[in-house]
């Protein structure tokens, strides 16, 4: 487990902070990003996107669980905000079908201390809260 900590004082470097990390990212990860709201999730995980080729506009999934995106290659980038589900217990399974797995990697937004998580997720991002626009980012890679 490598766990690395970046102190961030933009929406720009939290941005970069996910471009980074998406070198490291491979198909089929899932990446479970937490914190509260207003935290930044949707932040990174656009700078992410952006680096794995996405040229739409990502923005915060409103009317559906997830948007999926386009990026390099045959790659597909997913973004679901699960922030509001308090579990996945009540939904359907497939409700993650079409967003996880092959050629895919999908990016998870995910309340701080929900007891219930993905079990297939290798990496997870948790971003907190320093004071006005500072927010500290700890990325841990199994
Ligand atoms: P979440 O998805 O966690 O609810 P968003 O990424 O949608 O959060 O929103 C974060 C908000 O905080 C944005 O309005 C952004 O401009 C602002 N912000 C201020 N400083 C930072 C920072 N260092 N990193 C990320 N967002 C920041
Ligand atoms: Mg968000």
């Amino acid at each position: 487990m490598a766990v690395h900590i970046v102190d961030t004082s933009d929406p720009s470097e939290t941005e970069s902070v996910g471009a980074e990390l998406a070198g490291d990212l491979r198909e089929g990860d899932v990446v479970l990003v937490r914190g509260e709201l207003g935290a930044g999730k949707t932040t990174l995980v656009r700078g992410a996107a952006r680096a794995l080729g996405v040229t739409d506009p990502v923005t915060s999934p409103s009317f559906s669980i997830g948007h999926r995106y386009r990026a390099r290659d045959s790659l597909t980038v997913s973004h679901l905000d699960l922030y509001r589900l308090a579990g996945l217990d009540d939904e359907d399974p497939e409700l993650l079908a079409d967003y996880l797995g092959d050629g895919r990697i999908a990016f998870v937004e995910w309340p701080p201390d929900a007891e219930r998580e993905l079990a297939q997720a290798r990496v997870e991002v948790s971003l907190a809260h320093a004071g006005e626009d500072r927010r500290r980012i700890e990325v841990r890679q199994r």
